[in-house]
């Protein structure tokens, strides 16, 4: 254990000493589904909540405690669970706190999927998500209404990569007794929302903190900072009898254990019934990832920052898209909330639009052609024609994603071989290489 506040200590220290029995070091793979209570009034206790233990990997797991420790202590909140994918946090995020008939306001800048999942999954679930554009924060408090329960936005999303105004948007949330969720995916280590008055903070565990691409996962963290007694009315899931719980008031009865009330609550009902388990295996897996985070998002950040540059030179690139490169307020927010670097994302448009930018992408050889960011490996891939097909035209357009546009997600190979590639492809998609030739 330690009480470091440093990211690169905390990551490999924090929640896991060595296992009690063997001694071992790394954290174990406890590949359970269930555990040996010590006599019926330990089961109860456990059952009750009297006592917070093991009881049923679906619920809870020992490797994936040791995770969901390690990334709370990393964003300095009280509590986390871990759960089967960033999906899957998204989700319960919303549904922990809004039912049929309730509503959330959602910033328009999203990955693709989470659009999905908001205008249509949670629409279908009766939640209705209100679309709000973050670059006045207050076109939030615009769409509340008493029927109102969160805030959600993420705090570098792609394509865009507009730093959103969380403490602006926080603060108005605050006001109403309205906490903001914020997917931190795109800017681990970089930004800690809760310093900012986000209350919860989710993450695709897939990306940067796994930051190896072999597992799906998903976390919620608890920020312990939001007073959801205080919201009465406002929060209703957290401050009425829960029928599902011996009619337990999730902000009254939590209380002994700490201001864990929203953590709890996801874990012991939504987990419980809807069962996103983390496997301990996929746990163990983005352990491995996490305890080498700061390093590698530092130089993810500062690769990124030099392919941004090296774009903007290029004369068949019109547009680069990375918090480096922008100015006024866009980069008075990369400034605020980024610490040493702007992430490992950055997005082009090449002159020659939809067609040149498929080129582009057929002709990489060292870039891997696929749906994921945050890999070790650097990654590219055509956003209108794949994360984001199944938005309309102009759905694609509020989010940021133009025909032309191609989107890198920058690794931590040698710099010189990544700029290499780029060159060839984008010679090979657009001629500028035979043109530059000529000149020279
Ligand atoms: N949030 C962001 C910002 C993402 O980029 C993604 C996936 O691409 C998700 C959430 C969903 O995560 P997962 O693929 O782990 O379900």
């Amino acid at each position: 254990m330690t009480d470091s506040k440093n990211p690169e200590t905390t990551v490999l220290h924090a929640g896991y000493r060595s296992d009690e029995t063997t001694g071992a070091v790394a954290v174990p793979i406890y590949q359970t589904t269930s555990y040996q209570f010590q006599g019926t009034e330990h089961a109860a206790n456990l059952f009750s909540l009297k006592e917070l233990g093991n009881i049923y990997t679906r619920i809870m797991n020992p490797t994936c405690d040791v995770l969901e420790k390690r990334v709370a202590a990393l964003e300095g909140g009280v509590a986390a669970l871990a759960v089967a994918s960033g999906q899957a946090a998204s989700a319960f995020a919303i549904q922990n706190l809004a039912k049929a008939g309730d509503n959330i306001v959602s910033s328009t800048n999203l990955y693709g999927g989470t659009w999905n999942l908001f205008a249509n999954t949670l629409k279908d679930q009766g939640i209705e998500v209100r679309f709000a554009d973050p670059s006045d924060p207050a076109n939030f408090e615009r769409l509340i209404d008493d029927k109102t329960r969160a805030f959600y936005a993420e705090t570098l999303p792609n394509p865009k990569l507009e730093v959103f105004p969380i403490a602006e948007v926080a603060t108005i949330g605050r006001k109403h007794g309205i906490p903001l969720i914020m997917d931190n995916t795109a800017a681990p280590v970089l930004c800690r929302p809760f310093d900012h008055g986000a209350a919860v903070i989710v993450y695709s565990t897939t990306k940067y903190i796994g930051g190896h691409g072999t597992t799906i996962g998903g976390l919620l963290v608890d920020g312990g900072n939001f007073d959801w007694e205080a919201a009465g009315e406002r929060q209703p899931a957290l401050n009425t009898p829960d029928p599902s719980y011996h009619g337990a008031v999730w902000s009254e009865a939590v209380k002994p254990l700490g201001p864990i009330a929203y953590i709890i609550k996801a874990r012991v009902t939504l987990q419980r019934d809807l069962g996103a388990a983390l496997s301990p295996f996929n746990a163990f897996q983005i352990i491995q990832g996490l305890e080498t985070l700061p390093l590698r998002i530092r130089e993810h950040s500062k690769n990124a920052a030099a392919v941004a540059d090296y774009l903007s030179e290029h004369p068949a690139v019109s547009r680069v898209i990375h918090p480096s490169v922008q100015d006024g307020e866009n980069r008075s927010r990369a400034d605020t909330y980024l610490k040493n670097g702007y992430g490992g994302l950055v997005g082009f448009e090449l002159s020659g639009g939809l067609e040149a930018g498929r080129a582009f992408i057929d002709a990489l050889k060292l870039f891997y052609h696929v749906a994921n960011i945050g890999d070790a490996r650097s990654l590219a891939i055509h956003p209108a024609t794949t994360t984001h097909s199944q938005l309309t035209p102009e759905d694609q357009f509020a989010s940021g994603v133009t025909p032309g546009y191609v989107r890198l997600s920058v690794g931590i190979e040698h710099i010189d071989d990544i700029i290499a590639d780029l060159r060839q492809a984008l010679d090979a998609a657009t001629g500028t290489g035979s043109a530059r030739h000529a000149a020279e």
